[in-house]
């Protein structure tokens, strides 16, 4: 905690709050999506028997071609740099003033809780109400078929969606409840947001992976319906 608390403070006085809240939720994009998805797909290349041993659709006529799985990747990857242009477009909107506390102590463990339980919980509901309106026919073709059209999903598939679904699935129910919070109730920590951030990030993975092992209790069972 203590080095923690001594490389935050090199980070506060050395950058701006804006530059901080950018550098911190793009390093967290990093190790909440992009590290265990890597893993996810390392694990497919070295140790084939037991991915197929673990995958919850093993049949092989379902599994991503290396050209379907190189184009997700690629998908992602542009995905990924589209949120950092959109974060430094909304920046320079707002006079690149941070939506989230930047300050140089860390936030109390009960505030961090707090967040993480409030964001996760209006995370959950947003999110299971826009996927549900995503299915209805006059959305699914246009918005919503991309995000499916892996039979067998590995985890990079979680940001392969559509410009229109990321917005509203993704960015919208992970960022507005403690943005709002932040800026009507109580001011919200960046370390705090971003806690509840990479627990979003990281379980988005995991339920995408495909695999068996480490998913959340309540989507094992209903994952290959989704
Ligand atoms: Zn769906």
């Amino acid at each position: 905690m203590l080095a923690l608390g001594g490389w935050w403070n090199w980070l506060c006085q050395s950058y701006s709050p804006w530059q901080v809240e950018l550098v911190v939720t793009v390093f967290v994009q990093l190790i909440g999506f992009w590290l265990p998805a890597t893993l996810y797909q390392l694990v497919d290349i070295c140790f084939p028997e037991f991915s197929k041993a673990h995958k919850l659709q093993p049949e092989p006529h379902r599994q991503p071609t290396r050209a379907e799985i190189i184009h997700c990747i690629r998908y992602a990857v542009l995905v990924t740099l589209a949120d950092i242009a959109f974060q430094i477009g909304l920046g320079y909107l707002t006079d690149f003033r941070p939506i989230f506390v930047i300050t140089t102590t860390l936030p109390t463990f009960k505030e961090m809780v707090r967040h993480f339980v409030w964001g996760n919980i209006a995370h959950e509901v947003l999110a299971y109400y826009v996927h549900r309106i995503l299915h209805l026919p006059r959305f699914y073709a246009r918005y919503h078929k991309l995000h499916h059209s892996f039979p067998a999903p590995i985890a990079f598939t979680g940001l392969y969606s559509s410009p229109v679904e990321h917005f509203f699935a993704d960015i919208i129910p992970t960022v507005l409840t403690l943005a709002l919070v932040a800026h009507y109730y109580e001011p919200v920590h960046i370390l705090s947001f971003n806690c509840f951030l990479i627990s979003v990030l990281f379980v988005g993975t995991v339920e995408h992976s495909g695999y068996d092992f480490a998913q959340p209790p309540l989507v094992k069972g209903a994952r290959s319906a989704s």
